[in-house]
């Protein structure tokens, strides 16, 4: 009955990680994943989240259903985090959210609508971006295709071509945009260059669809949504995902939002019904525990700021990791230019290693880090990055 079942192989990152898991070495070091570690090397348990957890546990409150579109107080808190907090768009009304199976989820979702609602529209990623965007956006029928966006020669954007290129789309397509930590490359536009995109956006009639699941990675809270900031001031419809897996370190719980900036609150009103509804067909209503956590931590000021201060905590561990990489390879291969990975932003780089150097860093090192070159940063700690940067140089000479 089931022999014509096409075998599913797997996700090439995931099936890194089983390799990983089964490498007897103990010298072996995990780059692989997008997961942050602390200096350990676990998933940390942030004290804020630990905090709010315990008042739940205290509460015990009943494990009741969720509405359609998640708590009403974890939707503001989502609204307020990306647009901030007294946004003309949120207090008129403009700005349909819910809750979502985390940032996964929310691309779902937004595909979903967006396929029945437009169902002319094509969707364009960077290329390259996260595997996922592509399957996810297929997976809801829509037409994927890929925008011009990282210059292997230069280690930054192909910004030209990536203007020209926009200016030849059809009306309505969908643009799918990393507002802070580009993920695989950590290659971001700069602000003046996110003016200039947004502008082209306008100007063509384009949807920007915004994914931001390293919110704090970057600069800040604050700075790392300037794009999305930028998009509604200049007056766009904006589709916004959101994640707090890695920023509240909350990956199980599938905590994700997706926004979507609307002209008018008669038209938000329209959008949230039928967002809603492709949730009852879909799922039918979102977890609550990472609901309810989240929207606390997020609604209460002395817990925001608590949380804030354990972002940051974990962005400047992966800065310390970049420049101590920097140092050494720069010293060991001093006619090359490593300062890529002090530029780079959030949890990934894009090493520059071709996919033989990744071969060799996981069969002589026990380095396991994506083909394509892109390292977690966040896999790097004060015990291993020794070994990781004088195994790289070994490959890089
Ligand atoms: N978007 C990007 C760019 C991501 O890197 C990820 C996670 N790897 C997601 C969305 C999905 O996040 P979540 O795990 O919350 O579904």
């Amino acid at each position: 009955m089931f022999q014509n079942v096409k075998y599913y192989p797997g996700d090439p990152i995931l099936s890194l990680m089983d390799e990983y898991k089964q490498d007897a070495r103990t010298s072996k070091v995990n780059l692989g994943v997008g997961v942050y570690y602390d200096d350990n090397g676990h998933v940390p348990v942030l004290e804020c989240i630990k905090t709010v957890e315990s008042q739940l546990v205290e509460e015990n409150q009943p494990h009741d259903y969720l509405p359609m579109d998640g708590l009403p107080a974890y939707r503001q808190a989502c609204q307020k985090l990306l647009l901030g907090k007294n946004h003309e768009a949120i207090t008129s009304g403009r700005v349909a959210t819910i809750a979502s199976l985390g940032g996964s989820g929310a691309l779902r979702v937004g595909a979903e609508f967006i396929h029945q609602w437009f169902p002319q529209a094509k969707a364009y990623v960077s290329n390259p971006t996260w595997g996922n965007h592509i399957s996810i956006f297929e997976g809801a029928g829509i037409e994927v295709h890929k925008y011009p966006y990282y210059d292997p020669k230069t280690i930054g954007i192909k910004f030209t071509e990536l203007k020209q290129f926009l200016t030849q789309l059809d009306v309505g397509s969908i643009i799918l945009l990393h507002p802070c930590c580009h993920n695989p490359t950590g290659v971001d536009p700069s602000h003046e260059q996110w003016d200039q995109l947004l502008d082209i956006i306008k100007n063509k009639q384009l949807i920007p669809f915004m994914d931001i699941a390293y919110q704090g990675f970057g600069e800040d809270l604050e700075t790392d949504t300037y794009a999305i900031r930028k998009a509604v001031e200049i007056g766009l419809c904006v589709y916004i995902s959101n994640s707090f897996s890695k920023n509240m370190s909350l990956y199980g719980e599938r905590v994700g939002g997706l926004s979507i900036v609307c002209p008018t609150s008669e038209e938000a009103r329209l959008v949230q019904s039928q967002l809603k509804f492709t949730v009852r067909r879909l799922y039918s209503s979102p977890p609550a525990y990472g609901g309810h956590v989240v929207s606390r931590v997020l609604s209460n000021t002395k817990s925001y700021e608590h949380w804030q201060q354990e972002v940051y905590i974990m962005r400047d561990r992966i800065r310390k990791m970049r420049s101590r990489l920097y140092e050494v390879l720069q010293t060991k291969i001093p006619d090359r230019d490593f300062s890529y990975f002090i530029k780079q932003r959030g949890m990934f780089s894009f090493t520059g290693l071709d996919p033989q150097q990744v071969a060799r860093l996981k069969s002589e090192y026990g380095v396991y880090m994506v083909e394509n070159g892109r390292m977690c940063m966040a896999g790097l700690n004060s015990s291993n990055i020794e070994y990781v940067a004088n195994a790289m140089a070994e490959v890089l000479k």
